[in-house]
């Protein structure tokens, strides 16, 4: 494993993300929506994640700014990476088709939006949300740059912490004592060891 290959891997992973969620986007303009809790500061934190999950890194991979930042590589870096960006790619992915046509890319409500609480979302809340902090940790993994490593993990939790609670209190609102039984025995992004 090379810095190279590391790099490339990184890539694959964020071409992975663009293919897995295009038909979800695609699919998810064609249904309405019947409540809307985006803000601007949503959207803002939702920019934080694309700036530090693709934009910075990019910015890194194609050009190697900023240099100044970087550390020694070491190939089991890399294999961790590795391994941890497929973790990522498997919950992206079955956490979009788990959550069907009930998901938005920010805080919405679906005509007909149905609770979810099967499949990875019996162990978890936010199995998505997981996913994209394996996501920052494979970036880290994957790229040794301080400023290029760390990106992801900074706009990964900007976007996490801004949105997680919102998201539930608008859940609760929409689903009422339903969601607040399944609050009670899912864990957020980690499932409940008891
Ligand atoms: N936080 C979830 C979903 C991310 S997509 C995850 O990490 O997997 C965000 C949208 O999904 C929210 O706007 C909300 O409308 C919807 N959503 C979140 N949890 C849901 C659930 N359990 N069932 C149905 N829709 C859900």
């Amino acid at each position: 494993m090379t810095p190279t290959v590391a790099a490339i891997i990184w890539a694959v992973g964020l071409v992975a993300w663009v293919v897995i969620r295009a038909p979800h986007q695609r699919r998810a303009r064609k249904i309405r929506t019947v409540s809307d809790a985006r803000t601007t500061a949503d959207r803002a934190a939702l920019g934080a994640a694309t700036v530090g999950l693709s934009i910075i890194p990019l910015i890194y991979v194609a050009t190697s700014f900023p240099a100044f930042a970087d550390y020694g590589f070491k190939p089991w870096m890399g294999w961790v990476g590795l391994l941890v960006e497929a973790g990522f790619l498997s919950l992206f992915y079955a956490s979009h088709k788990q959550l069907g046509k009930n998901w938005s890319v920010s805080l919405e409500i679906r005509d007909k939006h149905k609770l979810v609480t099967d499949g990875l979302y019996r162990y978890v809340r936010h199995p998505m949300y997981s996913s994209f902090w394996l996501w920052a940790i494979a970036q880290f993994f994957l790229l040794p740059n301080w400023v290029a490593g760390l990106a992801g993990l900074i706009g990964v939790a900007i976007l996490y912490f801004f949105r997680v609670g919102k998201e539930e209190a608008m859940m609760r609102q929409t689903f009422g004592q339903a969601y607040d039984d399944y609050a009670a025995r899912t864990g957020r992004v980690v499932p409940r060891p008891w």
